[in-house]
């Protein structure tokens, strides 16, 4: 076993560890989580590659993730997925456990795409252009922060599994909903549920009150915000179109973080675990074209080898942040977890866990 563990590594970055060859790296992984079985688990995310996904022992998409989370009784939990997802896993185990992210620098562009200040401004700039209730909704991949911010504000969590019903449930607590920050899911739900285009408006926070006016505000059932995912809003229509017509025999399949074009476009749409449940229970001989990271597409093409399974996009449509979790990163952490000295622990402060529970605890009665 290597014995690469130093104080100077303890804390924050990755033991280097990089004189150890790619093949000895998995060697060591499979010795070492085999060890450390009692009281390690670890969890991966879909669009995690299949050389990190080897190890989970569970996988899911963000909501799965999270109730499996709430459910392991081990002390030490890997999280094979981006940081917002290692907040939400911490905020729903015990003090007594430890959630894990093998690289910090795991983000999520789209997360990014809203802060609290930015959201606290909003708010206020809505409260004063309206005297109707808006209901806050927050797509899962934001900060801590801004789950605890829809927990106070009377708010709930959403992921794109349960979108529809929790977007039904704030639509009974007000007149009006605040949805970021993916305006792509927020949109296209809302659409599918019967809200026309015209009474949803994008608030844009790098602009005077969002580039919105306080009629506007107030006309709106929806106002959406500016923000996205960076790998989903590469898919385009002109794909879809191109690939209808060259291939008429195929099914074009997309995740609802693609543009509403894109959504309107193709055949189908729905979340991973959508877009997974629907490709293995198709017939032998059926061919989709999927519009999500390319990582879980590569994986069902390799699992359903009876279907052609493969990317709407000719150009590598990769979650570059899920990347950063690479095989040796996952080593350091175990290894660390080894030495009962973690590294890259998540921990989300109390005065933000409560009021977040409050939206996460929302999200799982409703869905
Ligand atoms: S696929 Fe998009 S939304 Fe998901 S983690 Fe990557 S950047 Fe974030």
């Amino acid at each position: 076993m290597l014995n690469l563990f130093t104080e100077e590594h303890s804390n924050k970055t990755p033991i280097p560890l990089s004189d150890v060859s790619d093949e000895q790296v998995i060697n060591e992984l499979k010795a070492l989580k085999e060890e450390l079985i009692p009281k390690h688990l670890v969890l991966g995310h879909h669009y995690q590659s299949n050389e990190v996904i080897q190890f989970a022992d569970e996988t899911g998409d963000s909501l799965a993730l999270a109730k499996k989370a709430a459910n392991v009784d081990k002390p030490f939990i890997t999280f094979c997925g981006v940081h917002f997802m290692a907040e939400t896993a911490d905020m729903l185990t015990g003090d007594d456990q430890q959630v894990i992210l093998p690289d910090l620098n795991a983000g999520c562009s789209m997360a990014d795409m809203a802060n609290n200040e930015q959201v606290e401004k909003a708010w206020k700039f809505f409260a004063d252009s309206t005297s109707k209730k808006i209901t806050p909704i927050t797509y899962i991949n934001c900060t801590a922060e801004l789950k605890a911010f829809v927990g106070s504000n009377g708010g709930a969590i959403c992921t794109s599994s349960n979108a529809k019903k929790i977007i039904e449930w704030a639509f009974k607590q007000g007149q009006k909903l605040l949805f970021f920050p993916d305006q792509h899911l927020g949109r296209n739900t809302c659409f599918d549920m019967g809200v026309p285009l015209d009474e949803m408006v994008v608030y844009n926070p790098n602009m005077l009150n969002g580039g919105l006016t306080p009629e506007q505000v107030d006309k709106a059932k929806v106002i959406l915000w500016y923000g996205y995912c960076s790998v989903h809003q590469g898919f385009t229509k002109a794909q879809v179109d191109q690939l209808k017509t060259d291939r008429p025999d195929v099914q074009v399949i997309v995740h609802p973080e693609c543009s509403f074009d894109v959504v309107q476009a193709s055949h189908d749409n729905g979340s991973t675990s959508y877009i997974i449940d629907k490709i293995q229970a198709a017939p032998a001989g059926s061919k989709f074209a999927v519009g999500t990271e390319i990582n879980l597409v590569n994986r069902l093409a390799d699992r359903y080898k009876d279907k052609e399974i493969f990317s709407l996009s000719p150009y590598q449509c990769l979650c570059t942040t899920m990347y950063r979790v690479r095989p040796r990163w996952l080593l350091a952490s175990l290894l660390a977890i080894k030495e009962e000295k973690p590294i890259n622990v998540i921990k989300v402060s109390k005065e933000i866990r409560e009021p977040s529970l409050i939206a996460l605890e929302r999200m799982l009665s409703i869905s």
